[in-house]
């Protein structure tokens, strides 16, 4: 199956990796900058951090109740 980049829509290298989305660094930094600008996330850090912190509590809950 052939794939294009998700940014400017040029086909990508058969070569790429299956989880590549972009044909270039410069379209995929584009279309991160372009995605940060349409729907900004307050505090994307921490709240990334406190989400991660949490799945990690759960699976340490799920594991103690063994
Ligand atoms: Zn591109």
């Amino acid at each position: 199956m052939e794939r294009h980049c998700t940014h400017c829509g040029e086909p990508l290298d058969e070569a790429a990796p299956a989880h590549r989305h972009y044909c270039t660094d410069a379209c995929r930094q584009a279309a991160y900058r372009t995605r940060i600008a349409k729907n900004p996330v307050p505090a994307s850090g921490s709240g990334g951090t406190a989400l991660w912190v949490m799945a990690l509590g759960v699976g340490l809950l799920m594991l103690a109740r063994r």
